[in-house]
């Protein structure tokens, strides 16, 4: 399913959509990565150079609370954002360079619902995060 845009997300939930606002719904909706608001107010600025980085705090907040975007904290003391989508995923994050890559894993989802199962819970949501070093050329041999 292709995730709705953030704009008629936002109107949907009936909050009032500014012309800055919008700037930044529209360059979270087209943000591919987990960008922090530093790097949303860098790409909102190209659109309009009044937008001012209270603005983009204040609009992620919002966003936040509103359930639209997802924040993240990949250890390197920023938030990073992006949109909540249907579709669960989790993230290995490269700690020499701060790439963020995004996988699933049906073994560990299902690994997660029979653990939570086994203490006598239903799984309703869970965060992984993976922190991870690139291999070198000779520990590359095992398959993935
Ligand atoms: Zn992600």
């Amino acid at each position: 399913m292709v995730p709705r845009d953030i704009e008629s997300l936002c109107i949907d939930k009936g909050m009032r959509m500014t012309g800055q606002r919008r700037v930044i719904a529209r360059v979270l909706s087209q943000s591919e990565d987990h960008p922090d608001v530093e790097e949303l107010y860098r790409r909102a600025t190209k659109v309009d150079a009044n937008i001012s980085i209270a603005t983009v705090y204040r609009t992620v907040r919002l966003l936040e609370e509103a359930g639209i975007l997802e924040r993240h904290d990949f250890r390197d003391g920023r938030s990073r954002y992006e949109q909540a989508t249907e579709r669960h995923h989790d993230h290995l994050i490269n700690l020499e360079t701060g790439e963020v890559i995004e996988f699933r894993s049906e073994e560990i989802e299902k690994l997660q619902a029979e653990i939570a199962r086994r203490y006598g819970f239903k799984l309703v949501d869970h965060r992984l995060e993976l922190y991870g070093v690139p291999l070198k050329e000779g520990e590359k041999k095992s398959s993935r």
